[in-house]
């Protein structure tokens, strides 16, 4: 039996974040994970957004070279639209380092990691989860669910679930040689991704041919189409087109929105359990950390005054709101069903109306909303102690 303030169910970067600040606020903090090793399945590409590199720390070190090139293709690949910012729009991190790095944060600011321990279930401040040693029962007072987007703890808590899902898929290697200037590869091709877009990214050290998409709507499965596409994926130098190692990546992206119901007197979701990725981009990277802040916030004060009503203002109706734009984009998205429509769609792209809208989307200020009541970091606590800053991955003020 193990008794903690906040068992925190998933090690990804939102329930690290939301460990790492509780930790650091004193809370005593237990993380689950059922893999073994954080470096390994990884579901993400790992690219950062600008407005993510402006606000948080990442390790320099465990991020690629800023890319500021985009090129969009039509399903016949030809004709593309490059656009290019004046400012570094993208970095792809090293997921696996970056996961071990985040996890070292976090058990430095005090708070407990069990690796190789999965989530069955539980409700009231009673959860049982089984581990190397066994099954175990935990007492917290409130659980986080950051298991991800089919997320069990959300089931317990009684809260919102994510029905709306692409699945993605991607293969990761070396590059054998360095790309004079390094590029976003898009192309918009509904037998290649159905309902999203097939991407290569080459920032001249790793290269990430991926596709996502609606499942059902993969006519042979998401692997293969997969597959089919690395053989003729732009981007990329013929010898890099059957490179010897690649790493695999793939899961579920909630693209639904924001979910309504992301907390309980219980506990809270964050990440994708929370359904915390833009719509349109597919983007949740970003979304995560920030609503782990929020979660993080409204917790200590649950914690501190003893008030669970605290988690009432963790609302997700009120943010939802904001994406109502990215809804219907993705709403739109999802109507392009025939190669001739997407063809259609670049007329459209080359326009000088059509480049700003894709530079609006592609390279624009827009990130995950602010509460529109927010609760105040380190409320009831001293003042200007607020949440410091860890080694690896923290808020600058
Ligand atoms: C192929 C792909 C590419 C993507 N690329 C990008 C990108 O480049 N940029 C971007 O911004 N977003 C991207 N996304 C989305 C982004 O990766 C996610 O939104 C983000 O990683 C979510 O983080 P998380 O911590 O909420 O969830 P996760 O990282 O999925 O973490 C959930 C954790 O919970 C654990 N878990 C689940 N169930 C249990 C259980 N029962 N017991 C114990 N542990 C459990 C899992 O093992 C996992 O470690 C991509 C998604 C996919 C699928």
């Amino acid at each position: 039996m193990l008794q903690t303030d906040v068992l925190v169910v998933g090690a990804g970067l939102a329930g690290l974040r939301v460990a790492t600040l509780l930790a650091e606020r004193g809370h005593s903090v237990v993380v689950i994970d059922r893999r073994r090793d954080l470096t390994t399945s990884i579901r993400t590409t790992g690219i950062f957004v600008r407005r993510t590199l402006d606000d948080y720390d990442l390790p320099e070190h465990l991020l690629g070279p800023a890319i500021r090139r985009v090129v969009l293709y039509p399903p016949s690949l030809r004709e593309p639209v490059e656009l290019v910012s004046e400012r570094d729009e993208y970095r792809v991190g090293e997921m696996g380092p970056l996961y071990a790095a985040n996890a070292h944060a976090a058990v430095k600011a005090g708070a407990e990691l069990c690796l190789g321990t999965r989530y069955l279930g539980g409700s009231n401040g009673r959860y049982e989860v089984t581990g190397p040693d066994g099954p175990m029962t935990v007492h917290a007072r409130f659980v986080v669910g950051a298991d991800g987007a089919r997320s069990r703890v959300a089931r317990d808590l009684g809260l919102d679930r994510n029905t709306h899902l692409l699945v993605g898929a991607e293969d990761v290697f070396t590059v054998s040689e360095a790309v004079d200037s390094p590029a976003f590869h898009c192309v918009l091709d509904p037998r290649l991704a159905p309902g999203y877009i097939g991407w290569v990214i080459n920032d001249g050290i790793h290269a990430h041919v991926g596709t996502a998409g609606y499942s059902r709507r993969f006519t042979g499965g998401v692997r293969s189409t997969l597959d089919e596409f690395a053989t003729r994926a732009p981007g990329l130098t013929e010898a890099d087109r059957s490179p010897a190692e690649v790493q695999r990546r793939g899961g579920p992206i909630p693209v639904g929105g924001l979910l309504r119901r992301i907390s309980s007197p219980d506990g809270l979701l964050v990440g994708d359990a929370a359904g915390a990725v833009s719509p349109l981009t597919a983007g949740g990277l970003d979304p995560c950390l920030r609503l782990s802040d929020y979660a993080a916030a409204a917790l200590d004060e649950a914690l501190q005054t003893g008030r669970r009503e605290a988690l009432q203002d963790y609302d997700g109706g009120a943010l939802r709101r904001k994406f109502t734009g990215r809804l219907m984009m993705r709403h739109a998205l999802a109507q392009v069903k025939h190669p001739l429509l997407a063809s259609a769609g670049f007329g459209v792209l080359r326009t000088p109306l059509g480049r700003a809208a894709a530079r609006k989307v592609l390279f624009g200020d827009r990130s995950f909303p602010d509460p529109p009541n927010p609760i105040h970091l380190g409320k009831g606590s001293e003042p200007g102690t607020g949440y410091t800053s860890t080694e690896t991955m923290s808020r600058r003020s």
